[in-house]
């Protein structure tokens, strides 16, 4: 399988290409055109004139007509889809199959709001009219991670088109063939005028610095490491874009004593080791009431060591490899240093000893700490790791779990509903789930506090980035 770059209505290819591999075995999945600075440019440029068109921009039913049309396109291959984002990502069948689904709804969800865009009318003094227009912000550009590109690509490009901004992607090297699959059904859609979605590939970061610094791009949306987010920011200050940042976290569960503990255990192994623990939401810190915490200890390390680890498209494998042989090095590295001064290991993860040689496999480990400043409580270890910490009250709870710079999601775990949300609002993240973790809906706005990020995306307020709100002021007089 192969990918081009969009531009302008058009699928190139330039003169270089690089290998997409699968990271359970290391096998070339297919190849993707090699771009930079240049590609980037034209598709800018197709993107600004597309934009200064008013058959895109000022024309919401074609943008409905058109998203729903790409939903239905995709539900049509949604199995193949699944199938790809196995093989390019290493995660578990079922939930790509999960992620599909969901980019879908989410891409059918803006589709419906791209007909609601709705400004308001003032009357601001005796015959004077204040109409607030809501108007698209202009070519907008998405940089989109490998972790779950089909949903985060569906979660940033649904707002920014039904709005009736254009918009050039560029996917993450990794995962460029399931991008350029979505965006290849998008192309095939009858009536989309030519130059309103492009998309640029790349193994460097050419293409993606001259997104964040050109002068023609108004918006980027940016999912991706917080180091990154802060690098986009500077970049950006010179062209004052506009910016919609999601980034890193240190998802904590705080677990009370009313709950059961083997089953709370069991599911909160599953949102640890989700995409092998390489999902912004993940739980990575599980704090346990004093009471409870040797019922953890010994049912957490039971659920995460029976996690089934291997090929993906095995349908009773529960855990994948991670993206690639740089970024399991990175993650045991962290862990074995995380081992050498933690209180108590608990469950030591490691390679596989069956694991194919250019695989990227690593099994959980979890850890027991009482020091919340330690790296390993503090950095994003983004792959299966666990610290488990113990509180006394409530108010420890809350201290412990806001000590930190990131602010993306935490989970409740107790059967006291008032407790539940006493915790929910003193909990500084942008989604607190109650006895849950890790759901996110195309409806429900989901966004960092503090370095997680800037801006929502999600539900109707990811519009807030997309758009600007423009004052148009008429006296119109008054009768009699
Ligand atoms: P990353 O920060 O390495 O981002 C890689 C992307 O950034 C690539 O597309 C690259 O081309 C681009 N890039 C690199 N340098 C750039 C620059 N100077 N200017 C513009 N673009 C540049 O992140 P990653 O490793 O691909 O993704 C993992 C991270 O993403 C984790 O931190 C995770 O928490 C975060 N994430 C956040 C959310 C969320 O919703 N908050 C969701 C998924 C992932």
């Amino acid at each position: 399988m192969d990918s081009r770059h969009w531009i302008d209505g058009a699928w190139v290819t330039g003169t270089d290409r690089f290998a997409s591999l699968n990271p359970a075995d290391g096998s070339v999945v297919g190849h993707a055109a090699e771009g930079g600075r240049a590609e980037a440019e034209a598709a800018i440029a197709a993107a600004h004139a597309a934009f200064n068109r008013p058959d895109w921009a000022q024309n919401p039913r074609l943008r409905q007509s058109i998203l729903l049309g790409w939903a239905d396109r995709l539900d049509a291959q949604a199995e193949d889809l699944a199938r790809l984002l196995t093989l390019e990502n290493g995660k578990a069948i079922a939930q790509s199959r999960g992620e599909i689904a969901g980019a879908i709804s989410e891409i059918r969800y803006y589709g419906g709001l791209a007909r609601h865009v709705p400004g308001h009318v003032l009357e601001v003094e005796p015959g004077v009219l204040s109409t607030m227009l809501r108007e698209p912000a202009g070519v907008a550009a998405l940089i989109i991670p490998w972790n779950a590109p089909a949903v985060l690509l569906a979660r940033a490009i649904g707002p920014a088109l039904a709005c009736g901004c254009t918009v050039v992607v560029k996917p993450a090297a990794q995962t460029t063939l399931l991008t350029a699959a979505f965006l290849r059904a998008l192309s095939e859609v009858p009536g989309l005028p030519r130059g309103v979605c492009n998309m640029v590939s790349e193994t460097g970061h050419a293409a993606a610095a001259r997104l964040v610094d050109s002068p023609l791009v108004d918006v980027v949306s940016f999912t991706g490491s917080t180091a990154t987010g802060k690098r986009i920011m500077v970049a950006a200050a010179d062209t004052m874009k506009k910016l919609s940042l999601e980034l890193g976290g240190k998802s904590c569960c705080v677990v009370f004593p009313d709950v059961d503990p083997a089953e709370t255990a069991a599911r909160i192994a599953t949102a640890a080791t989700i995409i092998s623990g390489q999902q912004c939401t993940a739980a990575r810190r599980v704090l346990v009431h004093a009471s409870a915490f040797d019922a953890m200890k010994t049912h957490l390390r039971a659920a995460l060591a029976a996690m089934t680890v291997g090929n993906g498209l095995d349908p009773a494998i529960r855990m994948g490899p991670l993206i690639d042989r740089p970024a399991r090095d990175q993650v045991q590295t962290q862990v074995e240093r995380a081992f050498d001064s933690c209180n108590e290991v608990l469950l030591r993860g490691g390679v596989p000893p069956d694991a194919p040689a250019a695989a990227s496999f690593l099994t959980p480990s979890l850890v027991v700490h009482d020091d919340p400043s330690a790296f390993f409580c503090q950095d994003e270890i983004f792959g299966p790791f666990v610290v488990l910490e113990r509180f006394e009250t409530e108010a420890e709870a809350v201290a412990k779990a806001n000590n930190t710079v990131f602010g993306l999601s935490a989970s409740v775990w107790t059967r006291d509903g008032a407790r539940a949300l006493r915790m929910a609002r003193a909990l500084r993240n942008g989604t607190v789930w109650i006895n849950d973790h890790n759901r996110l809906f195309a409806e429900a706005e989901t966004g960092g506090y503090r370095q997680s990020g800037l801006g929502r995306l999600h539900g109707y307020d990811a519009f807030a980035d997309f758009t600007e709100l423009k004052h148009v002021c008429q006296t119109v007089g008054t009768i009699g």
